[in-house]
Parts: structure tokens; C-alpha cells; sequence
């Protein structure tokens, strides 16, 4: 039994992590994300995550919602455009993926068993190259996601190299099987990790953030204020913004994303009080948070 490298992310190890915008820069070369978000009655989601998104600095951000979250979500966040699926109350459908830079899917989706479909055809797509992306595409696959992938696990073997999981320890447990304690659960995290070739962030006080070489790496930032309905969308939305960064390796945005998240949870807190603090208050504090880092 070899020791397992661990690291610590505190300040000193995301300072200067995000590049500066460039004077000459344009909307293109941020990216243009893609998130597959939502069912009925958890429309918040994908609103939330696209929040998220676009103050984590994305260039354009698409969300494919079912046909019921049109409205809710246009109205909502203005910034983003808006694909509809067929369905009113699910996803069923995975739209074109050529315009994006980077997938996000999860939050809010439900485990219609069409989704298993949709789940399938985008590992496939992401993990296949294309003239203009010889590497595969970013993913973020988190919540009812997850639970699909731990339902179907034949489909992990179609994870993408460095697709970025981020599971809490619930559905960290329905993709491998239970912990013993929180130790074994380290093992099982980095085992995984190592075993899909993909970037695990196992969430809750202390995030571990696993990677394919096998380093956890636990973060400094949040909160218990953060233990609150959508605060993990939230995340979400921000590791797709940094996922679709054409400047950011995977890692470095995987890690500088849950650090950030982490700091605008503490900013926020600062102002609302834990019990206080709603989600949609750390898409408020992201700015700022990031606005610290370049
Ligand atoms: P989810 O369970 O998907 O909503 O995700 C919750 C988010 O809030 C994750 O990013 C967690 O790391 C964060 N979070 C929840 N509880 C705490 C806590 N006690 N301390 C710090 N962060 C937390
Ligand atoms: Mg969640």
C-alpha cells in the first residue's frame, strides 16, 4: 500500500490561476457552453447553473431545458439562449453538439429513463474526436446525471478522459458501493478516479478533488451555509464556464472552480449568515471570488 500524494487548495494554490481577459478578446474565446438541465418543478437548476455559468465569465451559454422551462427560464437569465426539448416535463433529446466547447449535465434533470438515451449519446459524442477538437470534449456530469451512470454502469467505460464527476457522497456511493468510513470512501474515490481516467469532486465540507493520476487534492473554502437546495448547481455551472476556458487544463479549472465556489459560499455568508445563505447568493459572490484570483 503505497500513500496517496494529498494536497491542500488553499489561496497560495489558485492565486493567479485564471487568466487575465485578454484587451483584444472577444466572446468567442471564452467558450460557448452547453448545460442539458431540469425537469418539472426543478426548474431552479438549470436557472441556478446558468448563473453559475455566465458569471464564471463563459462566452455564450446554451441551455436545453424541457418545453415547460422555456418561459421560466428566458425570463430568468436573459443572458443565455434556450433550446427546448420535445418533451414538456423531461429531457429526452441531445441537441447538435458542434457550437459548444463544453457539456454541463445534471442538475434538476430527474431520472426519466429517457435521459439514460440522452446520457449515452453524449459520453459517445464527447469521447469521439472531430477535425476541429482533436481532444475529447469537457463534461460536467453531476446530480440525476450521476444517478443515471450509477444505475447504468456499463456506461461508465464511455466516460471521456478527463470528464469531471461531482458527486456528494450519496451519489458518490450509487456509482461504486457504500464506504466503510470516510477513509474507504477516499479509497474508493481515488480508485475510481484512477480506474475512469476522469476528475472526481466529492463534495461537502472539505471537497476532495481526485484525479486520474491519483492525487486528492481537499479544499479550503465553504461553509455550512452551503448545505442548502441548489448550492451543487451552482457549482455545476461554474465548473462548465471553467471547463469551456480554451486557457484552463482541466485540473487547474476543476480545482480553481471548487475553490471559487467555496469563496463566494464564505463571501456571501459574510453578509446573509449561514442559515441564511440561499444558493442563488453564491452565484452573486462569484465575481468577486474570481475577481481575487487573476
Ligand atoms: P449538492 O449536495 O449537490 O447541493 O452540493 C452542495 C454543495 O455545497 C457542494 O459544493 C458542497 O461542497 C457544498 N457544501 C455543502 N455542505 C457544506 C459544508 N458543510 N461545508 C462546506 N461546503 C458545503
Ligand atoms: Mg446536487
Amino acid at each position: 500500500e503505497t500513500a496517496t500524494p494529498w494536497h491542500y487548495t488553499d489561496a497560495a494554490a489558485v492565486a493567479g490561476a485564471l487568466p487575465a481577459r485578454p484587451k483584444f478578446s472577444h466572446k468567442g474565446t471564452f467558450g460557448h457552453a452547453l448545460l442539458l438541465a431540469s425537469s418539472r418543478g426543478k426548474m431552479g437548476a438549470a436557472v441556478l447553473a446558468a448563473g453559475a455559468c455566465l458569471r464564471g465569465g463563459v462566452g455564450l451559454l446554451t441551455a436545453h431545458v424541457p418545453g415547460c422551462g422555456y418561459d421560466i427560464f428566458q425570463i430568468s437569465q436573459p443572458e443565455a439562449m434556450c433550446l427546448t426539448d420535445a418533451q414538456a416535463d423531461f429531457i429526452s433529446e441531445l441537441p447538435d453538439l458542434k457550437p459548444y466547447q463544453a457539456v454541463g449535465m445534471g442538475p434538476g434533470l430527474g431520472q426519466a429513463e429517457a435521459g439514460v438515451a440522452v446520457l449515452r449519446q453524449l459520453l459517445e459524442a464527447a469521447g469521439k474526436p472531430t477535425d476541429k477538437r482533436p481532444t475529447p470534449l469537457p463534461l460536467v456530469i453531476d446530480a440525476d446525471a450521476l444517478n443515471l451512470l450509477g444505475a447504468h454502469r456499463e456506461l461508465l467505460d464511455l466516460l471521456p478522459e478527463n470528464a469531471v464527476l461531482t458527486p456528494h457522497p450519496k451519489e458518490f456511493e450509487r456509482l461504486t458501493e457504500p464506504a466503510r468510513d470516510d477513509y474507504h470512501r477516499l479509497d474508493l474515490l481515488r480508485d475510481f478516479a484512477q480506474k475512469h481516467k476522469c476528475l472526481v469532486v466529492l463534495k461537502g465540507a472539505y471537497t476532495c478533488l481526485a484525479t486520474p493520476t491519483g492525487e486528492l487534492h481537499f479544499n479550503s473554502t465553504g461553509n455550512a451555509g452551503m448545505a442548502t437546495g441548489g448550492s451543487g448547481d451552482v457549482l455545476t455551472g461554474l465548473m462548465l464556464a471553467l471547463r469551456a476556458h480554451a486557457q484552463l487544463p482541466p485540473f487547474e479549472a476543476v480545482r480553481l472552480a471548487v475553490y471559487a465556489h467555496g469563496r463566494a459560499g464564505d463571501v456571501a455568508a459574510a453578509a446573509t449568515g449561514q442559515a441564511g445563505l440561499v444558493a442563488g447568493d453564491i452565484v452573486r459572490h462569484i465575481g468577486p471570488a474570481l475577481a481575487e484570483l487573476t
